[in-house]
């Protein structure tokens, strides 16, 4: 747990141990959760306090979202040092088998020459497919 507070404390959040729980289950997942998936791990937290987490995680650059077009929005954990500034970003993946959505923080994505007066903010690369585990 230690480790789970230093990382929430360079980051400027106040270790509460609602934080610390959400932050903990972050970790173990291998995929991008929504606040549902959240939900179904924290039956006993209502939804308002885990969303509010969540939102608290990403203005802090702890988290980012993922628009895959499932509809619902998905959040995994940023790599240490991410600003979540477009040069950050990451490909993401998402499986049409299992419906998961993973990062792919090896995959930056290429920086795109936009027209003049044209400034950006945030980009986004996702695949569709099949993913390992599936394949
Ligand atoms: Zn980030
Ligand atoms: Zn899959
Ligand atoms: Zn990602």
């Amino acid at each position: 747990m230690k480790k789970l507070e230093n990382k929430l404390e360079q980051n400027k959040v106040r270790p509460t141990a609602m934080r610390l729980l959400v932050l903990k289950a972050l970790q173990n997942q291998k995929a991008a959760v929504s606040l549902q998936d959240l939900e179904m791990t924290f039956e006993k937290a209502d939804r308002v306090t885990l969303y509010r987490t969540l939102k608290t995680f990403q203005d802090k650059g702890l988290v980012h979202s993922i628009e895959d077009g499932t509809g619902a929005t998905k959040y995994a954990l940023c790599q240490d040092g991410c600003e979540c500034a477009p040069e950050d970003m990451h490909v993401h993946f998402f499986c049409n088998s299992c419906n998961d959505t993973f990062c792919l923080p090896k995959l930056k994505i290429p920086s795109v020459s936009l027209p003049q007066g044209f400034i950006p903010v945030e980009t986004n690369l996702l695949v569709k497919g099949i993913c390992a585990n599936c394949s």
